[in-house]
């Protein structure tokens, strides 16, 4: 078989270089001919058949990958909803918490002079019965009514008497110490708590709230409304049931206003 021009090194150029040998005149007597026309042939079907598994195998590839990529994007989206509900679900039990602690205090405070309300005192007065009778600590209370203060509202009307019971529980509170409590038992009566304190001590406390009372002015027009009141005054006995205590108080409250108010009864 005759061809002297070089063997090419790509695959086209050997193809074309196979095929001019082929065609040559001068190899069709050759005996190696039809055995390399059949190489040729069989070399151009498997070309053709690796082709197709080539094209075939892109596909899947493609597929394969088209397949990913969505489940992907699937999975991201997923996970920034479930992020963005945890946000939700955070915010929403952060609020139920605030919400809690709002009606909880809403529960324990009266809403008009913002003092302790009698649930909230009556809490308290229960935890000082149980301290009294594990350690025999003691405790006094004193159960404080305005006196005459429907002349209050009769002079000048409800509204600005609920402002001077704001500025009545302000003198209170803010003449009592830390640890006592002072709340709104009713109406114009008040109950003031206090811990570890006997009775010259706790008539001291009362005195200066009387004090203040004295000094609690109208708010429109700072006139002085030279306010008084009568407190009756006990310590917690022994192992009593604290509601004994209360009533204690209530009657040296009654006998200081049969007495004729402005004072401080113990009983
Ligand atoms: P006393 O010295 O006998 O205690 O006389 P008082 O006028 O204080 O007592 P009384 O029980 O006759 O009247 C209490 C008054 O307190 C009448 C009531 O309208 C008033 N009062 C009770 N609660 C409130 C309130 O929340 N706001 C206002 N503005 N007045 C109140
Ligand atoms: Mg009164
Ligand atoms: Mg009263």
């Amino acid at each position: 078989m005759s061809n002297h021009q070089p063997i090419p090194e790509d695959d086209a150029g050997q193809d074309a270089w196979l095929e001019t040998l082929i065609v040559d005149p001068a190899n069709s007597n050759n005996p190696l001919l039809p055995a390399l026309q059949l190489l040729c042939r069989r070399d151009r079907e498997h070309k053709k058949r690796l082709n197709r598994l080539l094209r075939i195998s892109d596909g899947y590839y493609a597929l394969a990958r088209a397949e990913t990529d969505s489940l992907l994007k699937h999975s991201n989206q997923q996970i920034r909803r479930l992020e963005k509900i945890s946000r939700i679900s955070d915010r929403y039990q952060q609020s139920l918490l605030e919400w809690n602690e709002q009606l909880r205090r809403a529960a324990l405070r009266d809403p008009l002079t913002g003092l302790a309300n009698r649930r909230m005192m009556i809490e308290r007065i229960e935890e000082e019965q149980e301290r009294a009778r594990r350690r025999h600590t003691d405790f006094t209370l004193a159960m404080l009514d305005v006196d005459y203060f429907k002349q209050i509202n009769d002079t000048y009307g409800h509204e600005l008497g609920d402002r001077v019971l704001c500025s009545i529980a302000d003198a209170i509170n803010s003449n009592l110490r830390n640890y006592d409590l002072g709340a709104r038992w009713g109406g114009e009566e008040f109950m003031i708590l206090l811990p570890h304190t006997g009775l010259t001590e706790a008539r001291d406390i009362c005195a200066r709230v009387q004090k203040a009372l004295a000094g609690v002015k109208l708010a429109q027009t700072g006139q002085t409304l030279n306010i008084t009141a009568s407190i009756g005054l006990t310590p917690y006995r022994g192992q009593e049931e604290y509601t004994q205590t209360i009533d204690r108080a209530d009657k040296a409250l009654l006998r200081a206003k049969r007495e004729g108010r402005d004072r401080i009864e113990v009983a």
